[in-house]
C-alpha cells in the first residue's frame, strides 16, 4: 500500500491534491494538535467551509509548503514536547 500520491479527502475524489487543510477538534485533540485533510483545487473551499462552520479550522496551506514546514529531520528522535500528552497517545482511527 502506498501513498506517495497525495489524493483529495473529499468523498469519491480521486484528484491529486494540492491543498492540506490543518484542522484540530477541541474535544477530542489536544490544543497543538493537528489533523490535517487533503484537499484538490476544487474542493478546497467545499472542505474548508466545512471544518470552518464547526471551527476546526486552523489552517489552509499549499500542500508543497505543507511538506517542507512538516517534514521532521530524518535524525530527529525526539518527539516534539507536547505532542506526547497522554490524553492523545493513542492513534485516532479515522
Ligand atoms: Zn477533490
Amino acid at each position: 500500500m502506498s501513498d506517495e500520491t497525495p489524493i483529495c479527502s473529499a468523498k469519491g475524489c480521486r484528484t491529486a491534491a494540492v491543498w492540506v487543510l490543518a484542522w484540530n477538534n477541541p474535544k477530542i485533540h489536544s490544543p497543538q494538535r493537528r489533523k490535517t485533510w487533503l484537499a484538490c483545487e476544487e474542493h478546497r473551499e467545499h472542505l474548508s467551509k466545512f471544518l470552518g462552520v464547526r471551527g476546526f479550522l486552523k489552517d489552509v496551506v499549499p500542500f508543497a509548503d505543507w511538506q517542507a514546514a512538516e517534514q521532521p529531520p530524518q535524525d530527529a528522535s525526539t518527539p516534539p514536547s507536547g505532542e506526547t500528552a497522554d490524553e492523545d497517545g493513542r492513534h485516532h482511527a479515522d
